[in-house]
């Protein structure tokens, strides 16, 4: 009987294998109809400056509307768009779209777009990025390109000579996600970084956690002594932000200064960008 049993489980778990295969399938054949239908939307999360609670950026993130299944978030179709081999496009649309956005908010205020690793590996990167900056008339130092230490691993020279060219047109580069990949220092002394995410989680676990506060507290030093703006995201509650400030870290990012938002809400009335927003050219 316990084989017979075992055999059927089996079987139960070949269903549904079989059934997650033919999910994937429409979740792909979905996409690629998002893609042609523009169900893709680029939304904004504000970051703040931590002394004065300032907006000083944005971070763009891409949102896929789905028709029947409503927002699906970039964690589901980044890696989609990635396996699809459609991530160079997914990447042109948000940078196209953010940078035409970021035109009509005030000159101090810059953008960040995050770049997956996949897009340092055709060459393309570069021109893109600078096709959208013409495109669409914004400077290129109001431009942050958020990275991943995953850039950084790719083999050869390029992503360094990439990572410089960006830099010389004054554009800047931030390592996002910054203490859940290997942070290695020497990437940080390799790369002409100009800013450092600490990763949510270390904010998350500040309250109950004295290792995340050493963490914290060692990485706003180092930042901080190489000359790079250091931002926290995940920052949820005020004694975050609190500790986050007293420790000297610049800029914060989180529920409480504001979640991500379509273009059109950021001039809303108590939203960030009320009454600064500049007429489209
Ligand atoms: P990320 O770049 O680290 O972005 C921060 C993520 O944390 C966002 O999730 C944001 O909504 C979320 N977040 C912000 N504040 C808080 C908070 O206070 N608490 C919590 N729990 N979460 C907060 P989102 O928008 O789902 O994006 C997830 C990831 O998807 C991003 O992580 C980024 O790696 C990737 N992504 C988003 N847009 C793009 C894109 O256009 N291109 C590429 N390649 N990746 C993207
Ligand atoms: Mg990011
Ligand atoms: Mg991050
Ligand atoms: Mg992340």
């Amino acid at each position: 009987a316990a084989k017979a049993e075992r055999r059927g489980s089996c079987k139960g778990f070949e269903a549904r294998l079989d059934e997650a295969v033919q999910e994937k399938n429409k979740l792909e054949k979905d996409f690629r109809q998002a893609i042609l239908g523009g169900q893709l939307e680029v939304h904004y999360q504000p970051i703040v400056n931590l002394d004065t609670g300032a907006v000083e950026c944005y971070e763009a993130l891409a949102r896929w509307r789905h028709p029947q299944r409503g927002y699906i978030a970039p964690d589901i179709f980044v890696p989609l768009a990635e396996e699809m081999g459609l991530i160079d496009q997914v990447g042109r649309f948000v940078l196209q779209s953010a940078c035409r956005e970021a035109t009509s908010w005030p000159e101090e205020v810059k953008l960040s777009v995050n770049v997956s690793p996949l897009q340092f590996r055709n060459g393309n990167l570069l021109s893109t990025v600078i096709n959208a900056l013409s495109a669409t008339g914004l400077r290129a130092e109001r431009l942050e390109l958020e990275i991943t230490e995953a850039v950084l691993m790719e083999k050869g020279p390029r992503p360094a000579a990439i990572i410089r060219n960006l830099r010389a047109f004054g554009i800047g580069i931030s390592l996002d996600d910054f203490g859940t990949g290997y942070s290695s220092l020497s990437y940080l002394l390799s790369y002409p970084f100009t800013k450092i995410k600490i990763d949510k989680s270390f904010v998350l676990s500040l309250q109950n956690d004295t290792n995340s506060r050493a963490v914290i507290r060692a990485v706003i030093g180092l930042g901080r002594s190489l000359g790079l703006t250091v931002a926290a995201e995940g920052i949820e509650r005020e004694m975050e932000r609190d500790y986050l400030r007293s420790e000297g870290c610049a800029q914060g990012q989180g529920y409480l200064f504001g979640r991500a938002m379509p273009a059109h809400l950021l001039a809303e009335p108590g939203n960030s960008l009320a009454g600064k927003r500049r007429s489209a050219a």
